[in-house]
């Protein structure tokens, strides 16, 4: 329906199909949905007599002359013409349009509009809008739309192509239920697309951008409603929590949880009393210890005899969250597995022991190792579970259905989901985007940290560079992290190597390590190593690089081109240092330091804590930012949305409204369409 070619409108002109297309217009209903992206008001006519210089106004006369002329100099057509309202007179000025010439004659009743200018003759207009006083005004004498144009396509064009087709829009599908339409006040689609093309008044224009934002919200909420709901057609595996057990794990660690950390657990700890799979979000600072209750829970899902697999984004990653896993829970008698692709250990019986990789995934696959940790892909492409019951996911928020099937091993029984991520995304956003899962926050942090930011102009280079000469001899491990480079690796590279050559004149080369994306994991290690370890004092990398470290000596950050970040990824990069008790530096290195790099940068001195940023973030740079342009794969649509309380209300009661009337929308086959529709458009894995 309305999927026919633009061709198919009857006059249309072959020459502008090309110029259309670039815009995305192929069909009528792109037409239709093409929305202005601007208005001006048009629709009060002032005399002539009143008009000042400057203004952007409507006039209405009678042509009184109209001449054909030649510029003196570049002999450019002009075409003029005077118009006369009974008040006084007005000329209007084209550049080479010949053509006007033959629509615009002596005695006809015009309106004109544009930016009044003024000379020693008096007032006149630069290639004004006009429109006949006979014709359906669309063009003048209302409020007039304008679209996003390109070269032979104005949107005087498309406001007459619009014209013809938009009786058109009837046809149009209301995936919307009526109840909700009349609850909110929103009127209907195709009441909507006119409105917003042709409006009457700028009422109709708010209400109907009212109703899109509102259907956007709505359909993809109720999308990840449904999926949320749709998991409760599984079962999970059946997990008691043994209170004994727990406390003696509590016990047992060398610190007391934290009250969010508590908090966060028992929320996890209670999915699991549930029959149907959960699928919940932690979300919590760098270093307000995730890991620790991931972990605890972990020990509970053994307990139960079934298998946990934690998943995380680098080899680097996997192998620290081993090694804390043998640090707190050795005593405990389960058997942990590393699986990377060149480094595979087991731990078991108080040993860590280097294996094949083949024999670790036959003793996964028989149900020998309880605790595995490998990288996201590692897992779930290579290996398959006895009884898998846990599965924890670092920095990945979704996991679809489908990529849980993967990691069962048992139709209709599906494991329990974790994603833990270190991106403070304020409560209402994350709500709103992760409507299909449950959330934990973590917001208190474990130790105080001690961090000093220092924000820094070049001048102060060499400066700082001696700063941390000094307190290299006394034991201090400094990260140097590279503008942010997005998308080429090999980009990325060369700016860690620049780094590296611009370092080598103040430190000595044995000191400095580089960390990129590109390097083997095997060399990562090595350098990762090497850092622990003290030979290498100076670790300078990328900022996606290792995200989720821990080093507790490493003091000391340089962060380059600092202006680059958003305020809550800086947060969330300098979270890296200030871990081990000993005061933290952080310096901020700024290319040109403007007063407004200033400032926002300021936010990061003194804010409390990542949501704080984040929040900042999200009204200074809006929610693309906070959720990271690359992850959240949301089309902008829905992305304008997220900020609005009023329509996140409406969203959220709406769902409620008709889910609880009719589960299946077995009554809203439209509803339905347009939502299977969206689940297309929109990846959320
Ligand atoms: P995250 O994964 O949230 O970034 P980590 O799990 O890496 O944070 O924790 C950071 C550090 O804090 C680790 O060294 C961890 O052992 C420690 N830690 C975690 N919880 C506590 C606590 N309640 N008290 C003291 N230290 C803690
Ligand atoms: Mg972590």
């Amino acid at each position: 329906m309305l999927n026919f070619p633009l061709t198919s409108i009857k006059g249309i002109w072959r020459k502008n199909i090309s110029g259309l297309r670039k815009l995305g217009l192929l069909t009528v209903k792109d037409l239709l949905f093409y929305f202005p992206t601007k208005y001006k008001d048009f629709s009060k006519v002032k005399k002539i007599s009143r008009l000042k210089i400057g203004e952007e106004v409507v006039i209405k006369g009678k042509i009184v002359k109209t001449e054909l002329k030649k510029t003196p100099k570049k002999r450019r057509t002009i075409f003029e013409i005077i118009v006369d309202d009974g008040s006084g007179l007005i000329k209007g000025v084209w550049f080479g349009k010949l053509y006007l010439s033959k629509i615009l004659k002596e005695n006809q009743v015009i309106y004109l509009a544009g930016k009044t200018y003024f000379d020693k003759y008096g007032f006149y207009f630069l290639e004004p809008i006009y429109e006949f006083e006979s014709q359906l005004k669309i063009h003048l004498a209302r409020i007039v739309p304008f679209y996003k144009e390109t070269k032979g396509i104005t949107s005087r064009y498309l406001r007459y192509l619009i014209q013809k087709i938009l009786p058109l829009a009837r046809k149009i599908e209301e995936p919307l239920p009526k109840e909700i339409l009349r609850k909110y006040h929103l009127p209907e689609k195709s009441q909507a697309i006119s409105w917003l093309h042709q409006p009457k008044n700028f009422l109709q224009i708010k209400l109907a951008q009212k109703r899109f934002d509102f259907e956007n919200l709505f359909l993809f909420q109720l999308l990840l409603t449904l999926k949320k709901r749709s998991l409760k057609k599984y079962l999970s595996p059946k997990i008691e929590i043994d209170k004994n057990f727990l406390n003696q794990i509590l016990n047992s660690l060398p610190f007391k949880l934290t009250f969010d950390q508590t908090k966060a657990l028992f929320e996890i700890l209670s999915d699991f009393k549930k029959s149907y799979p959960s699928n919940r979000l932690l979300e919590g600072d760098v270093g307000s210890g995730k890991t620790i209750v991931a972990l605890i829970a972990s020990m509970v899902v053994l307990k139960n005899k079934y298998q946990v697999a934690v998943l995380v984004p680098t080899e680097i990653l996997a192998y620290q969250h081993f090694q804390t896993a043998i640090k707190f829970f050795s005593n405990f008698n389960f058997n942990f597995g590393l699986l990377l692709s060149k480094n595979c250990r087991i731990f078991s019986g108080g040993e860590s022991a280097k294996v094949k990789k083949e024999s670790l995934k036959r003793e996964i696959k028989e149900g020998e190792i309880d605790l595995v940790f490998g990288t996201h892909a590692l897992l779930y492409e290579e290996v398959s579970f006895k009884s898998l019951g846990f599965v924890v996911i670092d920095e990945q928020h979704r996991f679809g259905v489908k990529q849980r099937k993967k990691l069962t091993y048992q139709k209709d029984v599906l494991p329990h989901f974790l994603s833990m991520t270190a991106t403070p995304i304020p409560r209402t956003l994350a709500l709103a985007v992760y409507a299909d899962l449950d959330l934990s926050i973590i917001k208190q942090m474990p130790k105080k940290r001690k961090v000093i930011t220092k924000i820094v102009a070049q001048e102060g280079r060499s400066k700082v560079y001696q700063f941390i000469k000094e307190e290299i001899k006394k034991g201090s491990k400094v990260f140097v992290v590279c503008p942010l480079i997005e998308e080429s690796k090999v980009l990325e590279a060369e700016s860690v190597t620049k780094q590296y050559e611009k370092l080598k004149k103040f430190f000595s080369e044995e000191i400095l390590g580089v960390l990129y994306g590109k390097m083997k994991p095997e060399e990562k290690q090595n350098v990762i190593k090497n850092f622990i370890e003290g030979k290498i004092k100076i670790l300078i990398s990328t900022s996606v690089v290792e995200v989720g470290i821990d080093i507790p000596e490493a003091n000391i950050m340089i962060i380059e081109g600092a202006q680059q970040f958003g305020l809550a990824s800086l947060h969330q990069i300098r979270g890296r240092i200030g871990r081990g008790g000993k005061m933290g530096f952080c310096f901020l290195f700024c290319d040109k330091l403007t007063p407004s790099v200033k400032k926002r940068l300021k936010a990061i001195q003194e804010a409390k804590d990542g949501f704080e940023l984040a929040k900042k973030d999200l009204e200074i740079r809006g929610p693309g930012e906070v959720l990271g342009k690359k992850q959240h794969g949301l089309p902008d649509r829905i992305m304008k949305v997220l900020n609005d309380p009023e329509i996140l209300k409406l969203s959220k009661e709406g769902i409620d409204f008709i889910l609880k009337k009719d589960c299946a929308l077995t009554q809203y086959p439209f509803l339905k369409k347009a939502i299977l529709e969206i689940g297309d458009s929109v990846h959320l894995e």
